[in-house]
């Protein structure tokens, strides 16, 4: 390897897992092992909060979430109770290291990225990411023409897999199999006709695996059963996954950095917090009648002029204050504001789970935990509860331990993280969004690096874009 590295090969791992890959399985991963013998590597600490989207932007552009101005990708467009727009490539409103590359001439092959969707005009090739609606009817590729090229090339290409949340293991594993072959395919041919300087990809399918099959492998999770005939599937893709790197590896000589790199890791989910519905059960937010049953929660159903907060998020949770002159009918008084902010802090990082055992829950203010915080408008409304099966805010006619609408078990190891910036004032009419938390989601993930080495820096060349997409779309699509 000569001192100084020219150019930069990354391959991005979705929620590539830490304790898997390093602690459990590197023997069996040559490759991976490999880089970690002959370079440096070791816990990198994701953002907050540490989930796909916002992660890889932050990694890509040296900026936090409440600068980049997005916490999810689903987030509030307004003031409004019941508008939601898409975090999606439009809603990066900084330079990327593409983007500083290609303002320098220097050739980039972007693959995969999320929040590359659209995708914008590069120094090269840009795929864009599982935030492609349709890869029939959308132009996934920059040059348009690349896309044809692709598609003589793998036949149809996946971005995602369908329903990852889905019971049919095996159409599921086919996909992510399907999609990352495809995926890594295409990786070899830009590698083999594409000039670069720069070559970052991420494959989604591990992310996938985890939330399909992480119970089949894991002995501590509730639901593992010994001898499962998904036992091995992690590990086998995995193995897969290695050769295909390795493959790639080819492309790289001496004077390439090598960087393989995850957004956050993995762990098994025990149980979660309804968000919502704890805030309800403690009179923070009052509904205008009482549901028969559980029911998937709505703007419509809250009572607003008595609701003092909601909830927002999947894997984490964000929770907003209503307040007076700034949401429609906002209840929580200027004055109120901090004092509401603490009481709510306070409380969840009590809350403990349906024994009582604490959980480790923290809350942050968003200004303790990011550099500043804006966009806050897209800051988001919705949901609460974690899970491994989705995460849908829900509401139930009364308290109940078998109601699936209660604050849920949660794990000694599930542990809730709460965020809340935001100025230190107290709002003034019309600004800015208030409390938000999360529920955490395993924050380090390694990263091993071979030949890195910075040769890029700032400088400011992105283009104002238009707003965020239309969130209906994707109401479906669950939190990555
Ligand atoms: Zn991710």
């Amino acid at each position: 390897m000569s001192s100084t590295a020219s150019r930069a090969l990354v391959i991005g791992l979705d929620c590539a897992a830490p304790q898997l890959v390093f602690d459990q399985w590197l023997d069996q991963l040559p490759t991976i092992r490999g880089l970690t013998e002959r370079g440096a590597w070791g816990v990198l600490r994701s953002c907050d909060p540490p989930i796909t989207v916002p992660a890889w932007s932050s990694m890509t552009s040296s900026r936090s979430p409440g600068s980049l101005g997005f916490y999810g990708f689903r987030n509030r467009r307004d003031h409004s109770y019941d508008k939601l727009t898409f975090a999606d490539s439009r809603s990066v409103r900084v330079p990327r290291v593409w983007d500083l590359l290609s303002t320098r001439g220097r050739p980039v092959i972007v693959l995969g990225v999320p929040q590359t969707y659209p995708v914008s005009r590069v120094n090269g090739v840009m795929v864009s990411c599982f935030l492609t609606p349709d890869t029939e009817t959308s132009q996934y590729t920059y040059p348009a023409g690349l896309k044809g090229e692709i598609e003589a090339l793998v036949g149809r290409y996946l971005v995602d897999v369908r329903n990852f949340r889905t019971d049919d293991k095996d159409r599921l594993l086919a996909e992510i199999e399907e999609m990352t072959e495809k995926r890594f395919r295409v990786a070899e041919h830009l590698l083999e006709t594409r000039p670069w300087d720069l070559f970052f990809m991420v494959e989604m399918g591990t992310d996938r695996i985890h939330h399909g099959f992480w119970r089949f492998t894991d002995p501590e999770h509730r639901l593992y059963e010994p001898g499962n005939r998904f036992e091995h599937a992690m590990l086998d893709y995995y193995k897969r996954l290695d050769a295909k790197i390795a493959s790639l590896l080819r492309h790289a000589d001496e004077d390439t950095a090598v960087l393989v790199v995850s957004d956050h890791g993995a762990k098994r989910i025990d149980g979660g917090i309804c968000v919502n519905e704890w805030l309800r059960q403690e009179g923070y937010l009052v509904l205008k009648e009482e549901p028969a049953e559980p029911a998937r929660l709505t703007p419509d159903m809250i009572d607003w002029p008595k609701t003092t907060a909601w909830g927002e998020g999947g894997y984490y949770c964000r929770l907003f204050l209503n307040v007076a002159g700034r949401e429609p009918e906002g209840l929580v008084a200027a004055e109120d504001y901090e004092r509401v902010r603490t009481e709510l802090k306070e409380k969840l990082e009590a809350l403990g789970d349906d024994q009582g055992r604490p959980i480790g829950t923290l809350a942050h203010r968003p200004g303790s935990c990011t550099r500043c915080a804006t966009g806050s408008p897209r800051t988001s409304w919705s949901t609460s509860a974690t899970s491994t099966g989705g995460a849908s805010a829900r509401s139930a006619p009364a308290p109940s331990t078998s109601s699936r609408t209660t604050p849920a078990p949660t794990t000694r190891t599930t542990r809730t993280r709460a965020c809340t910036s935001w100025p230190a004032a107290a709002p003034r009419p019309g600004a800015g969004p208030s409390v938000r938390s999360w529920t955490s989601r395993p924050r380090s993930s390694r990263s091993w690096v071979s030949r890195c080495r910075r040769r890029w820096r700032g400088a400011p060349s992105s283009e104002p874009r238009a707003d965020g997409g239309d969130v209906a779309r994707w109401e479906e699509a669950g939190e990555p």
